[in-house]
């Protein structure tokens, strides 16, 4: 380890004020920093697992069992927690569900390492036999994963189910019932693209999840939520004379005002007699009317407005019988110009028949007592939405965050084509193979291979104390099932509180989501353990400093 000055180093001039951690010392914090965290998340993995409830400084509550959730909302200020972090939301990011895992891991990563450098081992070494270990699990999880594809509706169902099943919104039969409408969205959207791999083409399903819209309305319950073949506009129809609902609608997608524009700057306008006064606002009915009639002429029956609509206009594209909506989200928006393969037109002027986008039924609808539009049957039926509903608010986004889970946990499945047994099933077994490997590694490096073998059965200790069950004569009980022929697929039944066949359950997870876990986290372990010298700049005076909570501020584009 350098010590500072010594060593023909450079140097460091540090800024007055600056706290500095050096070798050791800065290892064990980041190791303790990283723990601490994974200790913090670990009671909510599993559908057995707890609920974390989150308060905001301004008193926003969430009550969530999502791993990125909570730790994007917890206010952490050491580097290190942030480090970890990370690894949560490239897990979300990346597939979209196994988020606590991969912090629980990391957790345990760093512990085990830690009790490697009080028996003198040295971090370097620590590092390789990490990276061996994690190479080793990917070639292990691609050879003993099961094979799957689309066609196979009874598995994607049980990984959806078993994905969104660990959150209290979606637990119980809840899980089946929101798996149908998850898998049908995914599929829906789900393309083959065809792929150059090693000079050959090969076909790969690819899932955009962004073309999955998920709407969200508090009230009924979460039986209610719906898949709709379409977009669904949060927005009523503006005008009470409009049509509700229009057949084979052509579609005007505006994103200019309806209205006059009023000038910026105060423009003064002097009228003197009531004449004056009518032609001034016959000019402005005038100019509106010829707005309508400018869309009328295109052939459009619907139209979505990014802004606003003046009551005038209103009145003449009621009279036309035409449907508006407007200040429409530019989210929303592009969605629309998507699914009906409609144009976003910005001049009026410009609108023409071949800028119409084009839906089967554009209707207004009640839900939970408020008007929504659905646009169903578009033009490209990949565009799909799911309207989620539960009682409360809190409900409703837990129960969303369940679903995205599920879509992530599909998604993943389908492009990698690959399935494995949870229930920390998987865990054990590559736990078992790879103390096995440890042999063929020898030296100094097989200890940190034992070591993230025996990491990797936090998972299935986790999932055994959250179901009360003995966490020590579970995992004893496990070694054995997993060193005998066919016991590779037993896991901890958390229902039922003993071990049992994961296969027999049906408890099934994406190949993708354990890979990544396990890739991130053993990154996140090496990346804390190769730090050796903390320099902090001196805290700002004057309060607290912005951004101290997660950066990527609401998840919301609007
Ligand atoms: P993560 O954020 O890591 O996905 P979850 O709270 O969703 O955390 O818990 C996932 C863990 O729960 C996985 O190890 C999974 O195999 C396990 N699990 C889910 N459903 C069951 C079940 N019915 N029986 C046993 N284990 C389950
Ligand atoms: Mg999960």
């Amino acid at each position: 380890m350098s010590n500072g000055l010594a060593g023909g180093q450079p140097v460091l001039i540090l800024p007055e004020g600056t706290t500095r951690i050096k070798g050791v010392d800065a290892q064990r914090i980041n190791i303790a920093v990283g723990r601490a965290i994974g200790e913090a998340v670990r009671s909510t993995l599993g559908p057995k697992g707890m609920d974390k409830m989150l308060v905001s400084e301004l008193g926003d509550i969430i009550v969530t069992n999502d791993g990125a959730t909570i730790l994007g909302e917890m206010n952490v200020e050491h580097p290190a927690a942030k480090i970890i972090i990370e690894v949560a939301k490239t897990q979300d990011k990346e597939v979209g569900d196994g988020t606590t895992t991969s912090v629980v891991l990391a957790g345990e990563l760093l512990k085990n390492a830690a009790d490697l450098l009080d028996k003198d081992i040295h971090a370097s070494t620590i590092i390789r036999g990490y990276r061996l270990s994690a190479e080793e699990c990917v070639k292990i999880l691609e050879s003993i994963s099961e094979p799957v594809s689309i066609k196979d509706e009874d598995i994607l169902l049980k990984i959806a189910a078993i994905s969104m099943g660990s959150k209290s919104a979606a637990a119980g039969d809840l899980k089946n019932f929101l798996a149908e409408i998850v898998v049908n969205a995914v599929k829906k959207v789900a393309e083959e693209k065809k792929e150059i791999k090693d000079g050959k083409e090969v076909k790969k399903l690819v899932v955009d999840q962004d073309l999955i819209k998920i709407e969200k309305k508090a009230g009924g319950s979460v039986r209610d939520t719906v898949l709709i073949d379409g977009v669904l506009i949060d927005k009523e129809v503006v005008h009470p004379e409009m049509p509700k609902k229009v057949e084979n609608a052509k579609i005007a997608l505006i994103d200019a005002a309806l209205e006059i524009e009023k000038t910026e700057t105060d423009a003064k306008i002097e009228i003197t007699s009531p004449e004056q006064l009518t032609a001034f606002l016959e000019q402005e009915e005038k100019m509106l009317r010829n707005m309508v009639e400018k869309i009328a002429k295109s052939g459009a029956n619907v139209v979505f407005c990014q802004k606003g609509i003046d009551d005038i206009a209103q009145h003449y594209l009621a009279k036309k019988k035409i449907l508006a909506v407007r200040r429409v989200k530019r989210s929303d928006m592009e969605k629309l110009a998507r699914a009906t393969g409609g144009r976003i037109v910005t001049i009026l002027d410009e609108l023409s028949e071949k800028d119409l986008g084009y839906a089967g039924l554009v209707e207004e609808r009640k839900i939970g007592g408020e008007a929504m539009v659905f646009v169903e049957k578009c033009k490209d039926p990949k565009s799909v939405t799911i309207l989620v509903r539960a009682s409360t608010d809190h409900v409703v986004n837990e129960a969303e965050r369940a679903i995205k889970d599920g879509i992530g946990a599909v998604a993943s499945t389908l492009e990698v084509g690959k399935y494995v047994y949870g229930g920390g099933a998987i865990e054990m077994e590559l736990s078992q193979r790879l103390r096995e490997f440890s042999k063929k590694v020898g030296g100094r490096e097989q200890l940190a291979v034992l070591a993230f073998a025996d990491a990797l059965e936090i998972i299935p200790r986790t999932l055994a104390e959250s179901a009360g069950m003995n966490a020590i004569d579970a995992i004893v009980a496990l070694r054995a099932k997993h060193s005998e022929k066919g016991g590779i697929n037993y896991g901890v039944d958390v229902f039922n509180g003993k071990i049992e066949d994961m296969k027999k359950l049906g408890v099934i997870e994406p190949m993708k989501v354990k890979k990544q876990a396990i890739l991130s986290a053993s990154e996140a372990t090496e990346m804390l353990f190769r730090i050796d010298d903390i320099i902090s700049a001196k805290p700002k005076t004057g309060g607290s400093t912005p951004g101290g909570k997660g950066t990527e501020g609401g998840t919301e584009e609007d």
